[in-house]
């Protein structure tokens, strides 16, 4: 079972006179930014050149330099930009002007562990991954809650980083909710396995391919939306606020026997085995060496992928259906 470790366990006097510099003000930069501050600690955001997010970094009282002027000042440096950039940002902006024993801090493993970025041996390596979004994790703190993070140490240098770790964790607000400790690779191999098997993937394929067999085989593709996606929502959220026995309480019993006798038919054993294989792929790095490339040549093939996903009917029927759901904000994706 994970060590767990709360506000009481750490040691806030770490961070007394510290400055972080947070890189990046998206869904999670926001969220660290404000909290920290609202924790006491001396911030500030670096953002490159022409950045989206400065406004609203402004508005939020920050004053916005680049990374390279964030980043010479700073005892800790957090990357909050796209996972697939940090390598580049990391040796052209904070490498060349990280001070001697700086800190690096991640929200992810993956440009670490993936060797995107590779720290001197000297400089803490550390990661606190809040499992929410930002705007969660910035809504909880300002009730006085928290949202439970991820503790990972890389590389401890100063013999301090767990600690330090441990209350930048507490300072975002994790400490009040759990500070679950963990490692680079176990954070990085579950969060890309998860979303590739079960939670993005898994799931829309699981999804069309249900939508798909009723439509093919007559039934009204309305219909069809209702029964395969938009009922997902009311299946998830039991299972969210009371696990798989909750779910299945709470539907009826000839749904629960439907469950039971053809769950496994679907996600047989040659699924299993292909889970297997993902995970293999993760793992020694293929998935993560084919992404860097696909970026690196302008993402030609998911450029592709995404235009057929989007012609799918199960995007236009779904559009025309939430449009008669007065209570949903129904929300239409930009295109990519
Ligand atoms: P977002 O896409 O929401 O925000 C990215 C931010 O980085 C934006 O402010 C963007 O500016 C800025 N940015 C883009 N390029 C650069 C650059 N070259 N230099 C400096 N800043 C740049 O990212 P997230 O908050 O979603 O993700 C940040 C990290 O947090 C990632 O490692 C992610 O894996 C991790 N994480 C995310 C979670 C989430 O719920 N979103 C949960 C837990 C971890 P601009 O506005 O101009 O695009
Ligand atoms: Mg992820
Ligand atoms: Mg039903």
């Amino acid at each position: 079972m994970a060590t767990v470790l709360y506000d009481r366990d750490a040691n806030m006097k770490v961070l007394e006179g510290k400055t972080v510099a947070v890189l990046g003000y998206g869904s999670q930069g926001h969220a660290h930014a404000q909290n920290l501050r609202d924790s006491g600690v001396s911030v500030v955001v670096g953002l490159h050149e022409g950045s989206r997010s400065r406004a609203a970094a402004e508005r939020d009282g920050f004053a916005v330099h680049s990374v390279d002027d964030a980043v010479k000042n700073a005892d800790v440096v957090m990357f909050l930009m796209p996972d697939h950039v940090q390598g580049t940002v990391y040796r052209t902006s904070v490498a060349p002007n990280l001070k001697k024993g700086a800190a690096l801090a991640f929200a992810h493993g993956f440009s670490v562990h993936f060797s995107q970025v590779e720290p001197p041996k000297d400089n803490d390596v550390f990661m606190v991954a809040p499992k929410g979004p930002g705007h969660l994790v910035r809504r909880m703190y300002t009730d006085g809650r928290g949202v439970p993070c991820l503790l990972a140490v890389e590389q401890d240098a100063s013999g301090h980083a767990r600690e330090l770790g441990l209350a930048y964790a507490c300072a975002l607000g994790g400490g009040r909710a759990g500070v679950l400790c963990t490692t680079f690779a176990e954070e990085t191999e579950t969060d890309l396995f998860g979303e590739q098997a079960v939670l993005c993937g898994g799931i829309t394929e699981l999804i069309k391919a249900g939508f798909d067999t009723l439509v093919e085989a007559g039934y009204q593709p309305e219909i069809a939306y209702f029964e395969c996606l938009n009922e997902m929502k009311l299946i998830v959220d039991l299972m969210y606020e009371g696990g798989m026995g909750w779910m299945r309480y709470s539907v009826s019993d000839t749904a629960k026997y439907g469950d039971l006798t053809a769950g496994k038919k679907v996600i047989d054993g040659r699924v299993r085995e292909t889970m297997k294989t993902l995970l293999a792929d993760v793992k020694d790095g293929s998935f993560a060496k084919d992404w860097m490339l696909e970026n690196q040549c302008g993402r030609p093939r998911m450029k592709k992928w995404m235009q057929q996903e989007k012609s799918h009917p199960i995007e236009a029927v779904g559009k025309e259906l939430r449009a008669m759901m007065p209570w949903m904000d129904a929300k239409s994706a930009p295109d990519a």
